[in-house]
């Protein structure tokens, strides 16, 4: 990299002519030598000095060949990597191949990154609703210190879900889920996390909660939806049920499973409704 830079001022913005150049001098070395051998002592010959100049000569254009067939796949990739791009770094001092090549891999890099970046936020998004899914959801609490991974989870249930595709079709069932999704996110906390669990299951991490705050919240929204229905099925208004479970920072395995069985108790007592883990239970 030093005898790079050093050698830039020759040809400062061509790699390709700064090296024809010095295979030029290079191969003319011992012709330039012979020369001022045959000058110093009079002894030049005039047969020696032709041959010379003739091999100088052929050595010199089958060099120059020889470097611009190696350089040219170095120009095809660059030309390929396109290296136009605002972002790519401006190196004053760097001929053009390598300026090229670094701007190239560059913006190629910074695609690269971009391209993960979606597929990072795909991975952790539901298409349908646009919140979290349950990959999302348990990421973000993941990425919580230690004193902020305690309050309550609660996995939420849409009633009778099947009987919304069944009697309205799959578009309307998809409607009630991203409504369903938008009321339950405006009802919460910003602090508070919410998923498409999977289905027509949802899950909220109420943080620094209690079990009664996250069933007023809960409940606030069985009333928002009584008021201002999802929709109806044959005269009856969808509704949900919820388990909540209290989460102290224990294993997230153990409290989803009791939430999950909370919620199976609402199902089995009726649906629409709101059941606690422990220690005591409540009806919306
Ligand atoms: P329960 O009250 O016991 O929860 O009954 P349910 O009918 O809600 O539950 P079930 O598990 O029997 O049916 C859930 C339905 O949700 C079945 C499935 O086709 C539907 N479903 C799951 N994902 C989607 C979706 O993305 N869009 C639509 N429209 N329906 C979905
Ligand atoms: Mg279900
Ligand atoms: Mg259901």
């Amino acid at each position: 990299m030093q005898f790079y830079l050093a050698t830039s001022f020759i040809f400062p913005r061509s790699l390709r002519l700064r090296l024809f150049a010095l295979c030029f001098v290079a191969t003319h070395l011992p012709l330039i030598g012979y020369i001022s051998w045959g000058m110093a002592t009079g002894r030049i010959a005039l047969a020696e000095f032709l041959l010379l100049l003739g091999a100088t000569l052929v050595g010199t254009i089958m060099a120059l060949m020889g470097i611009g067939a190696l350089l040219s796949p170095i120009h095809a990739l660059a030309d390929t990597l396109r290296p136009d791009s605002p972002e790519a770094p401006v190196l004053p001092e760097v001929g053009d191949v390598i300026r090229t090549l670094y701007a190239g891999v560059h913006r190629a890099a910074t695609s690269t990154r971009a391209q993960m970046d979606e597929l990072q936020v795909a991975a952790h998004e539901d298409p349908l609703t646009g919140i979290a899914n349950r990959r999302g959801l348990l990421a973000q609490i993941d990425e919580l210190p230690v004193e902020k991974r305690q309050g309550c989870i609660a996995i939420i249930d849409i009633d009778h879900f099947k009987q919304v595709n069944d009697r309205l079709g799959h578009d309307e069932g998809d409607r009630v889920l991203r409504d369903f999704a938008t009321r339950l996110s405006a009802q919460i906390r910003r602090i508070d996390m919410v998923a498409r669990w999977g289905g027509e299951e949802f899950a909220v991490f109420f943080q620094h909660c209690i079990e009664d705050e996250a069933s007023w919240s809960l409940a606030r929204l069985a009333e928002q939806i009584r008021e201002h229905p999802l929709g109806d099925v044959d005269g009856r208004p969808i509704t949900f049920s919820a388990g909540i479970c209290r989460w102290k920072g224990e294993e997230m395995d153990e409290v989803l499973r009791l939430a999950d069985q909370a919620l199976y108790e609402a199902k089995a007592n009726g649906r629409n409704q709101l059941r606690r883990a422990r220690p005591e239970r409540t009806a919306a």
